[in-house]
């Protein structure tokens, strides 16, 4: 998963990109890049790994420019390192192109595979790279044609930020898997994963970019076209779920009203009668919980309270990071729990590592019962459109029955939403949505090497 933000036409353009990654950091935290365009058309990137931090304003401020696109990079193919860092920005034949994406492509080691028989050498091991090579090969006149050719035979999700030449373009996968906003700020058309970003800026929100599509924009104006062929919409239920920011707008709804009334449905679906109070796993389960606790006449209680200062759990490339770090990322307040029988809501359990240790920090605290309710479905298989869950074996819900995970997780009762509750409570829902992870239903032939390092691990 990641951020990526666009800007045209305005002198403050790689401010408002970094501003706007500042809002998109919780989609990836491994590394932080913008690319800037300035009126003479020279392309600069910068580039860091971790967040965008404010070490990277000083060396922005040498690269004035008056379009920007930017990225913030959670990994799903290619490993953690600074040659996977986004924006890509190549010199091509028809001058500099910069790409961010977000997404992951289903047959990106097919397409590799062509290109490197015909000659082209990569530089990365992520699957975003093989949309650069075929816009170098592209014989195409406008900017327009040259993506719409670059990506006519990429399979899979993406959401694109992309400059080609002074030329910036949008574009979105025909199923819509990513989610992509399209605003302006005065006459500056602005591109963002999210509509917080566009609020950071001060960007009134448009529309979204509609899936199949293609936004151009230069020094002539807007232009849209929709020249990929036409798929079922597929957006992904887990941006709801867990991913977007609950002040976000996403696929043309809200996530906090999505993650209330996905708590509420929580609360009908599995009451926890005897229970004193309601608590979040902060912060991504805080819009659940209180639909639980609204639905349920339960009191909505802060018994955990997360340390901001360090990143989101999962987001940890290996275990042994994920694992040390759920002790030091959330202490339990001992005056809210102590003596009581509490409800636990999050949004999701993939690995389990979190809930375990979290369950056991509750206890600690002096709860008597916990009973956890979870406002999505089991996890059962991995996602191959963008979410870093890979293999089915990490994946407590695909080894063990609901029941298993309970006494595997120490809590007295555990309680999954349903999958027709999840889509019922979504905006837009119950259709158009992906749900492969946890019904198994996946809308493409799953990559035929699903390894995240299968391109190499770039080290
Ligand atoms: P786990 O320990 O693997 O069960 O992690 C579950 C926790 O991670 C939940 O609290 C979720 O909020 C969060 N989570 C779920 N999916 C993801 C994801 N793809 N990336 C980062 N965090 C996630």
């Amino acid at each position: 998963m990641c951020g990526i933000f666009g800007v045209h036409g305005h002198p403050d353009a790689v401010r408002l990109t970094q501003l706007g990654l500042y809002s998109l950091q919780h989609r990836g935290q491994e590394s932080a890049g913008v690319v800037s365009i300035n009126e003479k058309g020279d392309a600069r990137a910068v580039r860091s790994m971790g967040t965008m931090s404010d070490a990277m304003t000083e060396e922005l401020d040498r690269v004035p420019g008056v379009t920007a696109i930017g990225h913030t990079r959670y990994s799903t193919t290619g490993s953690s390192s600074i040659e996977n860092a986004q924006p890509v920005l190549a010199r091509t034949k028809g001058g500099f192109v910069a790409l961010a994406h977000n997404g992951n492509l289903t047959n990106a080691a097919e397409l590799r595979m062509e290109l490197e028989d015909r000659g082209s050498i990569f530089s990365s091991t992520m699957d975003s790279e093989v949309i650069v090579h075929r816009l170098a090969r592209s014989n195409a006149d406008s900017p327009d044609d040259r993506l719409a050719e670059a990506l006519c035979e990429v399979e899979g999700a993406f959401s694109l930020i992309v400059t080609i030449g002074d030329t910036l373009l949008a574009a979105r996968d025909p199923r819509g898997w990513r989610p992509l906003v399209f605003g302006r700020l005065g006459n500056a058309p602005v591109f963002a994963s999210e509509t917080c970003a566009l609020d950071i800026v001060g960007a009134t929100y448009e529309r979204e970019v509609q899936p199949g599509e293609i936004i151009a924009v230069d020094a002539g104006g807007v232009r849209s076209s929709f020249p990929l062929p036409r798929r079922e919409l597929k957006r992904c239920v887990f941006e709801y779920v867990y991913f977007a920011r609950p002040d976000s707008r996403v696929f043309g709804g809200s996530v906090d009203r999505a993650r209330r009334a996905l708590g509420k449905r929580l609360a009908r679906e599995h009451p926890a009668p005897d229970a004193e109070l309601v608590f979040s796993v902060p912060d991504s389960s805080n819009s659940a919980a209180l639909g639980f606790a609204e639905e349920s006449g339960l009191p909505y209680e802060l018994a955990l309270i997360r340390n901001h200062y360090i990143g989101r759990t999962f987001i940890q490339p290996t275990q042994a990071g994920r694992d040390a770090k759920v002790k030091v990322k959330y202490n339990p307040v001992r005056e809210v729990l102590e003596g009581k029988k509490v409800v636990m809501v999050d949004d999701s359990i993939v690995r389990g590592t979190t809930t375990r240790g979290l369950v056991a920090l509750v206890r600690g605290a002096g709860a008597r019962e916990v009973h956890m309710r979870v406002s999505s479905p089991p996890v059962t298989g991995p996602c191959y459109y963008g979410i870093d869950t890979p293999s089915r074996e990490e994946l407590i819900a695909a080894r063990l029955s609901p029941e298993e995970i309970a006494r595997d997780l120490g809590v007295d009762s555990l309680g999954y939403l349903s999958l027709e509750g999840m889509l019922e409570s979504v905006p837009g829902g119950p259709h158009g949505f992906c749900h492969a992870c946890f019904s198994g239903d996946y809308p493409t032939a799953p990559p035929t090497d699903p390894d995240k390092l299968r391109f190499g691990c770039g080290c």
